[in-house]
């Protein structure tokens, strides 16, 4: 059995196509990784969009998962599930179909072109602190120095972001074996 040695925090979210079924799909195939331990899953939120672009409320949600992918590793299995949901990448800011992006990548801090972990906007987005909060109150950020609901508690972020449900994937807490 692998060690599957790191944490990650993912946020994920849709707002084009079938959202509801889209988010769950990303679960069940992150499930079918044997490189991807599922550990916690969050409720599911319907939130406003942060966005200058006209579009439809997001659905939004956190993952905690261990891995022994490379964070870029792992940022490439996150853009081809994106990929898998056809999401066009032709509008920045625009609606998507599934958005995946790492938060955390254990206590790392990486800032390459390609990948900026902890990620770069996470502190501005209720949308994703709010289901990350759920998960992991007490991580801290090794940037900040702070605890995740702590930043929340900060954010002057001032958009919607409500519970949709909270049993929305059969398994809530995905037990390891
Ligand atoms: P956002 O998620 O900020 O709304 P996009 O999903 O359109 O914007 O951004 C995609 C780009 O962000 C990708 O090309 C990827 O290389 C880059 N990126 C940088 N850091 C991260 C991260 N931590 N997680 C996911 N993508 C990231
Ligand atoms: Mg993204």
């Amino acid at each position: 059995m692998q060690s599957l040695n790191q944490d990650v925090l993912l946020s994920g979210g849709s707002n084009l196509g079938k959202p509801i079924a889209q988010c769950q799909q990303v679960i069940q195939y992150l499930q079918q990784q044997a490189a991807v331990r599922l550990v916690a899953i969050s409720s599911l939120y319907l939130t406003e969009p942060v966005s200058p672009v006209e579009q439809g409320w997001f659905y939004n949600f956190a993952l905690k998962l261990k891995t022994d992918l490379s964070p870029f590793d792992f940022l490439m299995l996150c853009q081809d599930i994106e990929k898998q949901f056809d999401r066009k990448r032709a509008e920045k800011w625009g609606p998507r179909s599934m958005d995946l992006d790492i938060i955390y990548y254990g206590s790392q801090i990486i800032e390459s072109e390609d990948l900026v972990i902890p990620h770069q906007h996470l502190a501005e987005r209720k949308f994703v602190l709010i289901p990350l909060a759920e998960i992991a109150p007490e991580f801290i950020d090794p940037q900040r120095n702070k605890s995740i609901s702590k930043i929340l508690r900060q954010t002057s972020d001032r958009h919607a972001v409500l519970l949709y449900e909270k049993k929305w994937f059969e398994t809530q807490a995905v037990v390891s074996l």
